[in-house]
């Protein structure tokens, strides 16, 4: 676990920054992403503070996991289970925010 001071989706996990709610259990908070890059744009995060994917499977495999069946539970509900499942991972790969979170893209037929 990295620190979660200041962090901007421990914010929203808390229900301090208002987020559109797809999806919560006692683990994970799914949320529809501001800036749409698909269809439907969900971002998965665990209730608890990881920085990124790699912290994350290190302590946690099953949450991992789990992140990965609330994932195809939500392309079930607006794809048919078709889906992109993505973890931008370190600043030079486009990770803009470091608390742990799966990109879920769906709901429209992906050509590139
Ligand atoms: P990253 O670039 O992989 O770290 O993804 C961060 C994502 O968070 C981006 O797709 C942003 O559009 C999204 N984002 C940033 N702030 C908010 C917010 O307040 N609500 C919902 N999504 C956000």
């Amino acid at each position: 676990m990295a620190d979660s001071d200041g962090c901007l989706f421990c914010s929203i996990v808390a229900g301090d920054i208002p987020s559109e709610r797809v999806y919560e259990d006692d683990r994970v908070y799914a949320f529809k992403d501001i800036n749409p890059k698909a269809k439907v744009h969900v971002l998965i995060v665990p209730r608890t503070h990881y920085a990124d994917v790699a912290a994350l499977a290190k302590a946690d495999p099953s949450l991992l996991a789990h992140i990965v069946t609330v994932a195809q539970s939500i392309a079930d509900d607006s794809f048919h289970g078709a889906y992109r499942l993505i973890f931008n991972t370190g600043r030079d790969a486009g990770q803009t925010v470091f608390h742990v979170h799966a990109h879920v893209l769906t709901g429209e037929t992906m050509d590139d």
